[in-house]
């Protein structure tokens, strides 16, 4: 049976958390000396709540988990370094990834001194069959699925992330960095029934807030409590809370721009795929597309050069870019740009 216990790092596990002063003391007062803050009042002098527990309670209505199930981040990167921190032994522990994929993955294992193996993807972009999955069964450490997947942009079936996690002993962490652009449902569905699952998520896509800084991750509650122990006490600041916890009471502006992003999606697919060096245009449910074009670094450099920035994949992808969905205007702009070169 999965046990937290059995995964954690020793030294995690023995640890005793830094006790904040709004940790220690909750609730109202009238006179704060505790925390060695500035007694001039303005919306900034204090700390912020380290729990971030309003924002918490909005995203448990609008996503349908429970408050301790939800741990946010400085960025859903940060949720990733943390989950390395505190369930990779470094130097003993593994994490296994399924190129090509999002590379933060690789970068914070580096960091934290823990090898990555790579299992690619099928020439499909499908996750690779169950006999190229003999080095997860019954190992330890984390296993990213980035479902829809940066940069190919299809998803994975929940299907294939309970069989995975049915056979890894360690953390299945599920990226679902684009799922609000997608049609299909989220892993969060798995969460009371998978011990092992970790769903991400963030605000810096389909809710237009990159510059807040906003992550979650979705967990059973010993994992959150483990992510909540070792991390940075005021690790999201006020101003981020504060405009996180708008956007989400004003649900139907976001839904409002994820739809417009959907069909600009649309639009871009229809105008990429009447233009003669276009390739391929893969399916997306994100709000980017991987296109492969006969010249990609030609293309790619000419658009640079006339200020138009869009990311070269071909170190991974042979001949394919990743372009983001604009505004209708953008897209234009992209568009008669590449017919010209
Ligand atoms: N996961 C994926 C798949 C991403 O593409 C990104 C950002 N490019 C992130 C996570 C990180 O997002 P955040 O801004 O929340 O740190």
């Amino acid at each position: 049976m999965f046990k937290v216990d059995n995964i954690i790092r020793k030294n995690i596990s023995r640890l005793t958390p830094y006790s904040s002063a709004r940790e220690e003391f909750k609730g109202d007062a009238s006179v704060w000396l505790d925390a060695n803050e500035s007694p001039f009042e303005t919306e900034l002098n204090r700390y912020p709540d380290p729990y971030q527990i309003e924002l918490k309670k909005e995203i448990a209505s609008i996503k349908g988990t429970n408050v301790n199930q939800i741990f946010i981040g400085n960025g859903s990167d940060e949720a990733i370094d943390l989950l390395f921190r505190a369930f990779c032994e470094p130097g003993q522990d593994k994490s296994y990834i399924f190129p090509p994929t999002y590379g933060m993955y690789e970068v914070s294992a580096n960091i934290n001194n823990v090898e990555t193996v790579r299992i690619n993807l099928t020439k499909d972009f499908q996750l690779p069959e169950s006999s190229r999955l003999n080095s997860i069964v019954d190992s330890k450490g984390l296993l990213f699925i980035c479902s829809p997947n940066n940069p190919t942009g299809n998803m994975f079936s929940l299907r294939s992330v309970k069989e995975i996690a049915s056979s890894f002993l360690g953390l299945v962490v599920v990226d679902e960095a684009y799922i609000d652009f997608s049609n299909s449902k989220s892993a969060t569905c798995l969460l009371n029934e998978i011990p092992n699952l970790v769903v991400l998520q963030t605000m810096s896509k389909a809710y237009g807030l990159a510059g807040l800084r906003l992550g979650m991750a979705f967990a059973n509650k010993e994992i959150i409590a483990v992510l909540n122990k070792i991390k940075p006490p005021y690790n999201v600041n006020s101003l981020s809370q504060a405009e996180g916890l708008k956007e989400l009471k004003n649900l139907e502006n976001v839904i409002d721009k994820i739809n417009q992003i959907k069909s600009e999606r649309t639009v871009l697919i229809e105008s990429l795929s009447k233009i003669k060096s276009v390739q391929k245009i893969y399916p997306s449910e994100a709000n980017f597309l991987l296109v492969e074009f006969k010249d990609s670094d030609k293309i790619f450099t000419t658009l640079r050069l006339r200020g138009i920035i869009i990311r070269n994949r071909t170190s991974e992808i042979k001949n394919c870019l990743r372009i983001t969905v604009g505004s209708r205007k953008q897209n234009k702009i992209l568009i008669n740009a590449i017919k010209e070169i």
